[in-house]
């Protein structure tokens, strides 16, 4: 599947088809998991072709 991902450096995957959906999951899981939040531009430096 195409699509964009983000690796978190917890070593979490995270994917999306697109880059605004896979920015929105890794936003969701940095404030989820690593209690922090992350600007679009910091998500959005981060993406990578799936
Ligand atoms: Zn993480």
């Amino acid at each position: 599947m195409e699509g964009r991902i983000i690796e978190c450096p917890c070593g979490a995957v995270l994917r999306g088809g697109t880059t605004d959906e896979v920015v929105a999951a890794a936003q969701a899981h940095a404030r989820t998991v690593h209690d922090m939040d992350l600007t679009r531009d910091q998500a959005e430096a981060m993406v990578r072709p799936a």
